[in-house]
């Protein structure tokens, strides 16, 4: 058995105790599996010594069963957004030495980790988290490109996650790494295939979270690859390209320059685009992340990127 791991009647008697039941806002769907929870953490494979960020910790299950996997010298940074569990974590898990609790949100806005969750984790840790289905694209795209940042020495808060584990509703994963060509294919599919490397792990049927979610989930581990990263430029011009590209998902994609005038300057773009090898009359969803990432370096070498 997996040190910490709770069966469904602990946590609903935990969750009772505290009078508190799931939020289903929150996406509180608490990994009940065993076997799974082991899965997760043998697909991370955490070292003794390191720092690991649990993302939205619950009841603490899989908080427990990274102290025990990371002690005695590596500590867990472990964030959950809701105030009763909050207070509930902080009653079970609060004395131990090697957790760092914060109580509240882990994104700031859409487009940032929180400065003190960073803070927490930083300067190096890696991610593992059962995670909300609402925030999982925003945190693993935020998480990707902080560490880019910090390699970079532009982040405000350096912490570098260079492995990233995590249990995501299978729509998410096959997002995250959906090969051009493909519908699932977008900004996020992009980023993840430029900046690391992505491993399919066991999938995750509805019965083995309480309550049941109506989808399946699937876990998946990213690597971050600082050689592959490296070769990108600005990373923020090739996210505002992306953007820019996938907002209008159907038009073909030389008619950009016309479409992100407000944004991107359309002189700039259009020789990007030709600089990227990328043909106008495909459409976003058919360009191979090679090819936006030559084009962003082509933008801002032009410097005319806005
Ligand atoms: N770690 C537990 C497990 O493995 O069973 C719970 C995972 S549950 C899928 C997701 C957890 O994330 C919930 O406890 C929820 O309250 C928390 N959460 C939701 N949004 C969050 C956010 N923005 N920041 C931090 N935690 C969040």
């Amino acid at each position: 058995m997996l040190a910490g791991m709770q069966t469904l009647s602990e946590i609903r008697a935990l969750l009772a105790e505290a009078q508190l039941a799931p939020r289903r806002r929150l996406g509180q769907n608490f990994l009940i599996d065993a076997n799974l929870m082991g899965k997760l953490v043998a697909l991370a494979d955490p070292s003794p010594g390191q720092t690991v960020l649990e993302v939205g910790a619950g009841t603490g299950s899989l908080s427990e069963a990274l102290l025990a996997r990371c002690a005695p010298d590596g500590r867990v940074v472990a964030v959950e957004a809701d105030a009763g569990l909050g207070r509930l974590l902080r009653r079970r898990l609060g004395e131990r030495a090697n957790l760092t609790l914060i109580c509240g949100d882990a994104l700031a806005g859409k487009h940032a980790i929180a400065p003190d969750v960073l803070a927490a984790a930083g300067p190096e840790a890696v991610l593992v988290a059962n995670l909300p289905y609402s925030i999982a694209t925003p945190l693993l795209a935020e998480a990707l490109a902080t560490t880019w940042h910090t390699d970079h020495g532009s982040a405000a808060t350096p912490c570098a996650l260079r492995c990233l584990t995590v249990t995501v509703q299978q729509e998410v994963a096959d997002r995250l790494t959906a090969a051009a060509g493909v519908g699932a294919y977008g900004p996020v599919s992009v980023l993840v295939s430029l900046l690391g490397g992505g491993t399919i792990g066991p999938a995750v049927p509805p019965e083995a979270f309480w309550p049941r979610p109506k989808v399946a989930s699937r876990m998946l581990r990213i690597d971050y690859d600082a050689r592959a990263a490296g070769r990108i430029d600005a990373l923020d011009a090739l996210r505002r390209l992306l953007t820019a590209a996938f907002a209008q998902r159907r038009k073909r994609i030389g008619s950009l320059p016309r479409r992100c005038a407000a944004t991107l300057e359309p002189a700039a773009v259009a020789a990007a685009l030709d600089a990227g090898g990328i043909d106008p009359d495909a459409r976003p969803q058919a360009v191979p992340p090679e090819h936006y990432r030559r084009a962003a370096n082509a933008l801002v070498r032009c410097d005319l990127g806005r």
